[in-house]
């Protein structure tokens, strides 16, 4: 179970089998922006970084502080603190003796600390802090210039990881018509009901259907499902169809970078008319072209996760069924735009080819992409799990015992 302390940093020197400090020639890391962005119930700050540093965190109450160290780390300049946002009514900075920087978040009520590195543009990563509210008030609160602990963790072990499956089209919008007027929605929603049945089957999963039934759901409403679901991975289940019958396979999307940035103005113009944005990136604070940048950073790791689920993902599903093409491809499908959950899209395989329309038609080959989707999804969870989760605790326990071993 991951508690009191987190450090991703040591997670890496385990791997390379190296349990020493950083050296002392190494650069100071570098905090160039903070962000606050609200998830359904929940809070998400991003802190920009030159690269990756030692994280720890700890809560305080009365009042409810979520604090971060971040050693040998300097204030960027001109970085503006976010203020008054979910859960966070108050931001500050401050100079630890030791060189690391702490940046303290007072909370307006006791919350659950997670936090994940994630690679940012231009060789930065980030620090993406889930705090989630309701959790019971710290027990116990280190304190002191070297203090590296306790505190809120979550009272069960680690959580589910929360999988958004979405079965495409739906409703007043049947989708594609293949051969023998077999209806994409059909299929979608068959494929995407055994996917989320397979997810809740394995421990420390759990799926969120964006739609169980034969419902018209408009796009962003899908993303916004994903969102409040606190979901970790959005996949979207889809049929393709084209004129040259004889083409069949899976191919699978990701949000092309393109998309991303016309994603970053279009929530920017949004905002102009809009006071809150509702799942999105909080920018009333900023300049607007430092908002584009750091929206822009966000995308562009979340694109990073995507791919490496997206590969992941394609890998089980060749072998299995017909893939078209092992590349992952980009898109600027909407339903892909949720600027932090890693998102793809699938298109299982094409309704056009009478063939495959006929299979796909069958329970048992829907089982089949279904269950290609999931181990794909179970693989690249197992080598990603998000912190704080259970998938991540197993994972730290076996390495832990590699660690014994040796
Ligand atoms: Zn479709």
């Amino acid at each position: 179970m991951i508690r009191k302390i987190f450090c991703l940093v040591l997670l890496l020197l385990l791997g390379a089998g190296l349990m020493r400090p950083a050296p002392a020639t190494a650069a100071d890391a570098r905090l160039n922006g903070v962000l606050l962005s609200r998830i359904g119930g929940g809070t998400r700050a991003y802190l920009y970084l030159s690269r990756r540093t030692q994280a720890r965190y700890f809560t305080l109450d009365h009042p409810y502080r979520a604090v971060i160290d971040l050693e040998r780390t300097q204030l960027g300049q001109a970085v503006r603190l976010p203020q008054q946002w979910g859960l966070v009514s108050h931001t500050r900075v401050g100079v630890r003796p030791n060189g690391a920087l702490r940046v303290v978040f007072v909370l307006r009520s006791a919350a659950a600390v997670h936090l994940t590195w994630q690679p940012g543009a231009r060789g930065g990563q980030q620090l993406l802090i889930r705090l989630s509210g309701g959790a019971a008030p710290a027990a116990t609160a280190a304190r002191g210039p070297t203090a590296v602990a306790v505190a809120n963790a979550p009272p069960d072990s680690g959580r589910d990881i929360i999988i958004a499956v979405d079965p495409g089209h739906g409703g007043i919008d049947p989708g594609t018509i293949g051969a023998y007027g077999t209806e994409e929605k059909t299929i979608t929603l068959a494929i995407g009901k055994l996917l989320a049945q397979r997810i809740d089957a394995q421990r420390g999963l759990r799926a969120v259907l964006t739609r169980d039934t034969d419902v018209f759901v408009p796009l962003r409403e899908r993303r916004e499902i994903a969102q409040r679901a606190h979901a970790d991975l959005f996949v979207s289940i889809h049929c393709n169809s084209v004129w040259d019958h004889a083409i069949k396979g899976a191919q699978v999307y990701i949000l092309s970078l393109h998309g991303a940035s016309s994603e970053a103005a279009r929530i920017l113009a949004e905002h102009e008319n809009a006071a809150d944005l509702r799942g999105g990136v909080q920018l009333n604070d900023k300049s607007r072209t430092l908002a584009a940048v750091l929206l822009n950073l966000s995308q562009t790791a979340t694109i990073s996760e995507s791919m490496t689920a997206a590969r992941d993902v394609v890998r089980a599903m060749d072998g299995s069924v017909p893939v078209r093409s092992r590349q992952v491809q980009d898109a600027n499908f909407v339903v892909l735009r949720s600027p932090d959950i890693p998102s793809m899209l699938i298109e299982t395989d094409y309704l056009s080819d009478p063939v495959e329309a006929l299979k796909l038609r069958t329970y048992w080959y829907q089982k089949r992409i279904a269950d290609a989707i999931f181990r794909g999804i179970l693989a690249y969870f197992r080598a990603h799990p998000p912190s704080g989760t259970l998938f991540a605790e197993e994972r730290q326990a076996r390495m832990n015992r590699l660690l014994a071993r040796n």
